[in-house]
């Protein structure tokens, strides 16, 4: 059997277990069948900190060159990894830097098999999250204030003219925040959106609160409505999708109510919320998959979990672990079937496909990761180590 030909992709190893994983992965699920074509960046904590973090950056520029990468979960190092692995520094995440270069939005959906049953007994289909990863609370400002005084929040222009409007007159001690957005950014996260929402053929919801924040929602909710309307509102007719902007209380309601198959864009903090609520509503960390799309369309997708420390660990120590890689399976096929899809390479998009139902299928069956044993509901499961579930993927996909 001769392998499947594929354009280049960018390749990006990580840490600890889902760095086991991922050669796992490409062993037996990927070599056997897709001649692989990927430029290959390592970056394990060890050679981000002998390169300075520079591959990080080489990385995520590369992605911009391909337009199509898939990455390994990876350490972010704080005060305890910087003694583990004797770094020279605190190096940034590596999401963190690539998000920065490709300007992207992070889409989190979750992967559904029969036999999971989400805890919201509505949900049919997948509800996935984008959070607009810029600024808010996350980049504000603020301190305390311990005696009576007078709060102003002030702008002074280039052109020297200044905006200036009290925040309060403070009779007693209080806490002050300043947060901020750009226009720029909003659009990014926007035209990301509406972009993956064609690409993916859903509905896409956005929500706010500018009943309350009558500048600053509003901003955003005005921004995304001026460009589906210039730019997006054919093209979603065409597509038979729908773009829906509500309050965000009204969307929690609504979502709750639904039975999924759309894709919900949040601000920052409420999709930091809410993608949290999503993804245990849905059931496992392990089974949820996340894509990074810039405005410009550039495609970087990865496990929404972590390096999984603690299984790691003990696969050092010889035991057998029971980690669960259908993530990092879905990102490699998000990637291959994203690269299929940009050369009009339809056996790749097929192998895609396959991998997939494969994976799934195998869980159907009742075989599944230790995780998954834990949610399943039906009749009792057989638990395999993460070496016997990939094995058992592979003979499905040799059927
Ligand atoms: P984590 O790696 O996601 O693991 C947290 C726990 O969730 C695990 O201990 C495990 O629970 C369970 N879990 C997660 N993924 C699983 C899987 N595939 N199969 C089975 N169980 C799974 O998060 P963490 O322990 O907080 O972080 C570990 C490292 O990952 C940190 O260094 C962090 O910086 C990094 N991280 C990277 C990314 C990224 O690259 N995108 C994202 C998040 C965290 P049990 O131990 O109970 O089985
Ligand atoms: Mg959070």
């Amino acid at each position: 059997m001769s392998k499947i030909k594929m354009g280049k992709i960018v390749e990006m190893d990580g840490d600890e277990m889902t760095r086991i994983i991922w050669k796992m992965i490409k062993d037996e699920l990927l070599s056997p069948f897709v001649e692989l074509n990927t430029e290959y960046y390592d970056l394990g904590l060890k050679h981000r900190d002998e390169t300075n973090d520079q591959v990080s950056i080489d990385a995520g520029e590369a992605c911009k060159k391909y337009h199509v990468g898939v990455k390994c979960a990876t350490i972010t190092p704080n005060a305890q990894r910087v003694e583990e692995y004797n770094l020279k520094e605190m190096w940034k995440s590596p999401n963190g830097t690539i998000r920065a270069i490709l300007d992207g939005t992070v889409f989190r959906a979750p992967i559904l098999v029969s036999g999971v049953k989400p805890a919201v007994r509505f949900w049919e289909k997948p509800i996935t999250i984008a959070r607009h990863a810029y600024g808010d609370v996350y980049k504000g400002t603020e301190f305390r204030v311990t005696e009576p005084g007078k709060a102003e929040l002030l702008f002074t222009g280039e052109s020297g003219e200044q905006k200036r409007a009290t925040v309060y007159d403070f009779e007693c001690g209080g806490v002050l925040q300043a947060q901020y957005n750009k226009d720029s950014s909003i659009r990014s996260f926007a035209h990301s959106c509406f972009n993956y929402a064609l690409d993916t053929k859903q509905d896409l919801w956005f929500s706010t609160k500018d009943t309350i924040s009558k500048q600053y929602d509003q901003t955003f909710k005005l921004i995304f409505e001026e460009i589906y309307e210039n730019e997006y509102k054919e093209a979603f007719e065409k597509a038979g999708i729908t773009y829906f902007y509500t309050l965000i209380d009204d969307a929690v309601a609504r979502v709750i109510r639904s039975k999924g198959g759309y894709i919900w864009a949040c601000k920052n903090y409420d999709g930091d919320v809410m993608s949290d609520m999503v993804s245990t509503a849905f059931g496992s960390l392990a089974m949820m998959t996340s894509v990074l799309v810039s405005p410009d369309g550039n495609f970087e997708y990865e496990a929404a979990h972590g390096t999984v420390t603690r299984h790691y660990y003990r696969h050092l120590q010889g035991e057998t672990t029971s980690t669960n890689p259908i993530a990092t399976i879905f990102a490699w096929t998000g990637a291959l079937r994203k690269r299929g899809e940009l050369d009009g390479n339809d056996e790749l998009m097929k192998f895609a496909d396959k991998l997939e139902k494969a994976s799934l299928d195998v869980i159907e069956s009742g075989r599944m990761t230790k995780d998954l044993a834990m949610l399943w509901q039906g009749e009792k499961p057989q638990t395999l180590s993460t070496e016997e579930f990939i094995k058992a993927i592979r003979a499905e996909l040799e059927k």
